[in-house]
């Protein structure tokens, strides 16, 4: 009796020790088959598994790297048996070419569970009655046939990389004969393994066949989604017109990326998806592999490609399967595992032949014992998306192919109104077909015709100079020209028309928003204005000249902007310079006409010293009565006149001999140049630009005066920007603002703009410069820009969260802008319409006008009458002289000697006879003459004239000596 039992507790404490044990799996991968990428999908999700501890077992995974040639059979056999003497309960492999056999055969004849990653090669008939297989990876056939039909193509061309395009291609017939009764022909394309060669195939190909109009319709059937991108990025880059094709992505890697970039472009293709990318398993396995060294080498392919999911999903498979057979049989594997080891019908390891086996010599040669019953379970195995798969529902049929799967069909067709192919989202199930009425709102991209049933577009704006305007006229009038939107003019009213000429199906109606307002948040949260309609449904669009800020994008969604612009300064005008006579001055200051005086009072002085110390600078002569005399030009009179009429660029018959005088004018000379040229230049400025002082010059001197008041429009980013700004003077500016009373905030811009006009320069407006500066181009033209802008903002067309306007309208304004028309708009109603003339404000003032050269006149008139007080001064006091010289000082002498002058002057002279008095005083006056000045007796005018008088002097006689 204590024998069984010792026996029994024996085997029990065996069994304890050797279960749970891992479940061994082997996996192979293939050379060349960025195989890193599937062992990081494989590792991840067996790790996933084991470190669950709720599953009721573990997995002990083994990969081999099968470096071998892709056609030696043989030697794979080989490999795998010698993995099975060491034992593995189950083979996981992507293999669909030719050393499939090499795995296919063990599995049938060894009876190993077979999961095959990626497709299994062989058609239905062919499968033997074992079925040891089964594939992850589902048929694309099927499908390829329903979209067949559904597009009523009868010819298709086949472009293939793989080895059992054949059989695909016979499938699809076979598909496409049993649901309808379409003839379709077929042609077998194979595509070169070298990707350097694909751009040159496709032309080629499209060489071949451009004569026929026959449109083409290419499904791509690639074995790698690696080689699929190589082949899309050839088809994106092929230099001739795609017009006539449409090409079909036959396998499950058509990603969001792809969508992307084909919807942009204009070539016509359809895609199959099946994976679900939003799912975080999806995440959480993108992240693993991203996170591996070897990712970092290799060439990113945008999403991972749909393989490493079927891989996932592969050992997923595995995992059910086990537990569907030990759900039926807990203990089944219990004798399984000793030692370590594998043991098959009570011996360690599998054998795949008749083996000398020196330990177990009498080893018979056998199946592994578990595989029928596990295969059984894979085939009756149901996942789904709860459990954790990434591409769907995972049910296998009777041949070990998917069943019961979903796939999305995005269909990317070019569009000739729109910059980007329309695109349809289709889903279709297996044996079923495409299912009407799903499709699917993850994709942002939606065509408009299809989702939308032609619906108007609300379209909210606000009225804002140049951007949106009631027309003239409509503001009253109720006329057919005046209805709906033709009410309204102005740049988004243009830009609208341009958008909807671009976007499908964009049928708008314009309305505007209540209290003119854009929109901030309110305390409560809610939004009022623009925002507040899109927010709340009572608007789809909104164009208007509305600013992208945060909080607005917080809520809303931003179209790419179509025009920037930033907070400036708008004032009055300041009055024009006014312009006295005297403004030929201007050009010098004062003070620098004050130094010139001083300088030219100085250097006269110089000068007269340093000639009267230079002895070169006095004349010695001699005189008849053989004395000398000696003279110096420079008095202090002529000293002045000397130096005036240098300043004055005149020259004198006066000059310096000595070096010192010479050196003293030519520095006077240097001067005078430099000063004269100076003034010249600057004196075309001064009397023909009216120039315009400017209260304030930028936002600093607004700050810091209270004299000229400034306000904001409320209730816009604007608002938003002083409330909110970290900048000191900003937040000054905006306490200054809030503390006045009454307000100095407007509730349009329009408001603000006529404050500006009306308060006489007491009232300063801080705007948009877009509307500021159009306001300056618009009579009274009284209103002007200052300072540099205050920040730079865009203005964007705003969607609600969602929308389905959003990117084509993203996309049209990128369009418009880059074909110049956003500009072309910008000139319309910007400067082609202004009313103002900019800087200069009428031609007139270009040229001089009398009231600023009025001065110059003057002065010569005061020159003239001054000069001819002097010179009355002179004749008096010369007449004095004369009538003094006649020593008898009465009245009668004097009156005598000014008639005497008087008529010399208006005669302009006369002539003395010989024999005369005159002639006399001549002779008299010659012969002195010889003598200095002061001993000479000088002809007087009396004796001159006296002598004529009596005389009667025939001819003239100059009296000038
Ligand atoms: N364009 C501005 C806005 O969107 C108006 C402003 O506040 O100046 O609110």
């Amino acid at each position: 009796m204590i024998f069984p039992f010792i026996a029994l507790f024996w085997t029990s404490v065996h069994v304890v020790h050797a279960w749970p044990a891992k479940i061994p799996i082997q996996s192979y991968t293939m050379p060349g088959d960025r195989e890193q990428g599937v062992i990081a999908a494989f590792n991840f999700t067996v790790e996933r598994h084991n470190n669950n501890r709720m599953n009721p077992f573990k997995f002990a995974y083994r990969n081999r790297d099968m470096r071998t040639s892709p056609s030696d059979t043989w030697g794979v056999t080989k490999k795998i048996c010698d993995d099975l003497e060491h034992g593995f309960m189950m083979m996981v492999a992507g293999e669909t070419n030719r050393l499939h056999t090499a795995f296919l055969g063990i599995a049938d004849h060894l009876e190993i569970p077979f999961v095959n990653w990626d497709l299994s090669p062989l058609l239905p008939q062919e499968v033997a009655s074992s079925n040891m297989e089964v594939s992850v990876r589902p048929p694309t056939a099927e499908l390829l046939a329903d979209l067949i039909i559904y597009k009523r193509w009868n010819y298709v061309i086949y472009m293939y990389d793989g080895k059992n395009s054949a059989q695909n291609v016979q499938q699809i017939y076979t598909f496409i004969q049993e649901k309808s009764n379409l003839s379709v022909r077929a042609e077998l394309v194979r595509i070169p393994r070298d990707a350097s060669e694909l751009g040159d195939f496709l032309r080629d190909f499209n060489l071949h066949r451009f004569l026929s109009n026959e449109p083409k319709r290419i499904i791509i059937d690639v074995q790698t989604s690696y080689r699929q991108q190589q082949f899309l990025a050839a088809i994106r880059t092929a230099q001739f017109n795609q017009h006539h094709y449409h090409y079909v992505v036959a396998n499950f890697d058509f990603s969001p990326y792809d969508i992307e970039v084909f919807q942009n472009g204009n070539t016509n293709i359809t895609g199959f998806q099946l994976l679900s990318r939003e799912r975080g398993e999806y995440a959480a396995l993108k992240r693993y592999v991203e996170s591996q060294k070897f990712y970092a080498s290799m060439d990113k392919n945008i999403d991972i490609e749909s393989r490493l999911a079927f891989v996932h999903d592969a050992v997923l498979v595995a995992k059910a399967a086990f537990e569907q057979t030990l759900r039926k049989n807990d203990s089944l594997f219990h004798q399984n595992f000793r030692h370590g080891d594998l043991f098959n019908r009570g011996y360690p390891g599998i054998y795949c032949y008749p083996k000398q086996d020196t330990k177990y010599e009498d080893r018979p040669f056998g199946t592994f014992e578990h595989g029928r019953a596990i295969v059984k379970a894979l085939h009756s195995i149901q996942l789904d998306e709860k459990d954790g798969t990434l591409t769907g529902n995972i049910e296998f049929d009777r041949v070990g192919l998917r069943k019961n799967f979903e796939v999305t069909v995005v269909d990317l067709v070019s569009n000739s109104k729109s910059a980007f192919n329309k695109k349809e989202i289709m889903e279709w199930k297996h044996s079923v077909g495409f299912i009407a009425n799903r499709t699917i709102a993850q994709h942002t991209r939606k065509q408009l015709g299809d989702v939308v049933s032609k619906k108007i577009v609300k379209v909210a704006t606000v009225l804002v100079e140049p951007f949106v305007m009631i027309k003239r006229g409509c503001e009253t009038s109720n006329s057919s020209e005046c209805q709906g939107n033709e009410r309204f003019e102005g740049y988004c009213i243009d830009l609208l028309k341009l958008l909807s000429d671009r976007i499908e199906d964009f049928e708008y109606e314009i309305f505007l928003s209540a209290g003119n307002k854009y929109g901030v948040k309110q305390p409560d949260g809610s939004w009022d204005g623009l925002i507040g309609y899109l927010l709340n449904g009572g608007a789809d669009v909104v164009v208007a000249s509305l600013t992208i800020n945060q909080d607005r994008e917080r809520v809303v969604d931003f179209s790419k902007p179509f025009m920037t612009t930033g907070i400036s300064i708008m004032i009055k005008k300041p009055d024009k310079q006014e312009f006295s006579v005297f403004s030929f001055m201007q050009p010098l200051s004062t003070e620098i006409w004050m130094y010139i005086i001083f300088a030219y009072v100085g250097v006269s002085v110089v000068i007269f010293l340093v000639s009267r110390f230079s002895p070169y600078e006095w004349r010695v002569e001699e005189m008849a009565n053989g004395g000398f005399t000696i003279s110096n030009d420079f008095s202090v009179y002529n000293c002045l006149w000397f130096t005036l009429a240098a300043f004055m660029q005149q020259g004198t018959d006066i000059l310096p001999r000595s070096i010192s005088g010479r050196i003293a004018s030519s520095a006077w000379w240097f001067f005078t140049m430099i000063i004269v040229s100076s003034y010249t230049a600057n004196l075309a400025a001064f009397l023909t630009l009216e120039k315009m002082q400017a209260p304030i010059e930028s936002v600093e001197d607004l700050a810091k005066q209270t004299k000229i008041k400034y306000g904001i429009q409320g209730g816009g980013s604007t608002s938003q920007f002083f409330k909110y700004s970290s900048v000191q003077i900003y937040q000054r500016m905006w306490r200054y603002m809030e503390s006045q009373v009454p307000t100095v905030f407007t509730s349009t811009y329009a408001e603000g703009i006529e404050r500006v006009r009306n308060h006489k320069g007491r009232y300063a407006f801080l705007l948009e410069a877009t509307a500021n500066e159009y306001a300056n181009t618009r009579k009274p033209c009284d209103t002007m820009k200052v300072g540099a802008n205050l920040n730079s903002v865009g203005y964007g067309v705003a969607t609600p969260f969602g929308s389905e306007y959003k990117d084509h309208i993203n996309l049209a304004i990128l369009a418009l802008q880059e074909r110049g028309e956003l500009k072309k708009l910008e000139n319309k109603w910007w400067y082609d319409r202004g009313q103002c003339d900019q800087g200069i404000t009428d031609g007139s003032s270009a040229s001089l006008n009398l009231s600023k050269v009025a001065g110059i006149f003057y002065i010569l008139m005061g020159g003239m009458i001054s000069s001819m007080i002097a010179a009355l001064c002179e004749f008096l006091y010369r007449s004095r002289i004369e009538a003094r010289k006649g020593r008898i000082n009465n009245m009668q002498n004097l009156r005598d000697s000014l008639y005497q002058q008087l008529r010399l002057s208006f005669q302009g002279g006369a002539i003395a006879k010989e024999g005369s008095q005159a002639h006399e005083a001549l002779k008299r006056q010659k012969a002195s003459s010889l003598l200095p000045a002061q001993y000479s007796d000088p002809i007087t005018s009396e004796e001159f004239m006296g002598s004529t008088k009596s005389a009667g002097f025939p001819g003239r006689y100059n009296t000038a000596v």
